[in-house]
């Protein structure tokens, strides 16, 4: 019997001493995966040091509502670059947390509310589960959620306290609830009544440790180990067996942080004498004519990640590439949404001397809201960019960028200065009726790209994955 603690804060302090002993403690209990829940800027720079080093670790990376109104843009950028890293699988915690502490300012809940959203924007660009903090704000969290959505990777209402009258709309809007230590506490009723409401796929069990201990741990420093009793005062709700519920809420954790098993997974696959880099499934687009949302089969590949995998399984799935005239990034996703990733691939493609092409939608600008084409130098030697459409409002239309209206400005901009910065630029779009493909072609050549022609609307062709 194996359990995931869908959100823990080991970087927390409170661990500074024994964190090893802990993650042993848990493993032994059954605890084979833990979320770390990134809350602090701070705590966000510790978790991603341990990261690479913790095979039983994932992350999700975001600024806590206790930070605001502390918290300046630059957090907000930082936290940009935090998302774009490796087994980084969530935005959060996130939230709104009204509770007036003694001795503490109110909180200042308008500071609160525009953290929250903009965080909401970054979960929507990455396209990422969030993993959502509310305390005594469940109507504004709700409907931020609602206004800012829809958020296609879902998410997790952490240590649910909504109560069962609320979980229509928190099932509707693709959420999961995640349940810890206080659906065994005597005052648990209202907790443990939407744990018998809620659909037994979406429940998550999560310790929160060091924080909201179980009962019997009550004012001792919670840990990942508790898992199974939180687990038996939830199969008791629920009258289940302890079996039936670690495979359920084990699938459960896994499907919404995909995290499932990558064994079938495709990263890299060669057609003719180019080879293809499979990077994400994520898109910072919502393309009308992408086919990713139903099939990402392309010839004889399904291209569908059900695990991000790492920059060396990428490498060891290369391997030896001099024998293709290029390695393209491509895929049915964004590959530049995991730009640490993609360039440290990008750097052992160029020590053997071939050629790296990066299919995108363009948008990294407001992806990382700076310029990243000086980290690309010498790494990436032509960006391959689906410009679709040159009427601003017609690509919105068509492309629905996650970042809102307006984004064919960034795309210009971004293939300008690449092309200004000496990167090889082609342009690609899609065809369809409605758009006129010489306005495309003479936007490129004014911008300094080269047109690589229509692409025709083949389902699968990697140009035109998005
Ligand atoms: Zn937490």
């Amino acid at each position: 019997m194996t359990w995931i603690d869908s959100h823990v804060h080991l970087e927390d302090e409170a661990f500074a001493e024994d964190s090893g002993d802990v993650k042993t403690r848990a493993l032994a209990a059954g605890v084979e995966l833990m979320i770390n829940a990134g809350s602090t800027r701070e705590a966000n720079c510790k978790i991603l040091q341990n990261l690479p080093f913790d095979e039983s670790m994932f992350a999700g990376m975001g600024l806590h509502p206790h930070e605001f109104p502390a918290t300046a843009d630059f957090y907000i950028d930082d936290l940009r670059e935090q998302l774009s890293r490796e087994k980084i699988v969530a935005v959060g915690e996130i939230g709104l947390d009204y509770h007036v502490f003694k001795g503490v300012p109110l909180p200042d809940m308008m500071a609160q509310q525009a953290a929250f959203r903009r965080q909401l924007r970054l979960a929507r660009i990455f396209e990422l589960p969030l993993i959502v903090h509310v305390r005594e704000a469940y109507p504004d969290a709700l409907r931020m959620l609602r206004e800012e959505g829809p958020f296609p990777a879902g998410g997790v209402l952490h240590c649910y306290a909504g109560g069962p009258e609320l979980l229509d709309e928190v099932m509707q809007m693709g959420f999961y609830i995640g349940v810890g230590g206080p659906v065994g506490y005597p005052s648990g009723d209202s907790v443990r009544l939407s744990v018998a409401a809620a659909p037994i796929d979406r429940i998550v069990l999560e310790t929160d440790a060091p924080y909201l201990p179980p009962q019997s741990r009550r004012g001792l420093r919670n840990e990942p180990e508790c898992i199974p009793e939180i687990a038996r005062a939830v199969a008791g709700v629920r009258g289940v067996t302890l079996e039936t519920l670690a495979g359920q809420t084990t699938a459960n954790a896994r499907r919404l942080f995909q995290l499932e098993s990558a064994a079938s997974d495709v990263w890299a696959y060669p057609l003719q004498n180019h080879m293809y880099v499979n990077l994400t499934n994520r898109c910072s687009a919502n393309c009308i004519f992408c086919p990713r949302r139903v099939s990402r089969k392309l010839q004889a590949y399904d291209l569908t990640l059900k695990r991000e995998p790492l920059a060396r399984e990428i490498m060891f799935a290369l391997g030896d590439v001099r024998k293709y005239s290029e390695v393209v990034f491509c895929g049915f996703g964004e590959p530049v949404l995991r730009l640490p990733v993609l360039l440290a691939v990008a750097r052992e493609v160029k020590r053997q001397g071939v050629k790296v092409r990066v299919n995108t939608n363009g948008h990294a600008d407001l992806i990382y809201n700076r310029d990243i084409l000086p980290d690309c130098l010498g790494l990436v030697d032509e960006w391959s960019v689906s410009l679709n459409s040159a009427d601003p409002e017609q690509y919105d239309r068509l492309v629905k960028p996650a970042s809102g209206p307006g984004a064919l400005a960034a795309v210009k901009q971004f293939i300008a200065r690449a092309a200004a910065a000496g990167f090889e630029v082609t342009t690609t779009a899609v065809e369809l009726p409605e758009v006129d493909i010489r306005a495309v072609e003479a936007l490129s050549q004014q911008l300094g790209a080269r047109y690589r022609g229509r692409t025709p609307q083949r389902l699968g062709e990697p140009e035109e994955r998005d």
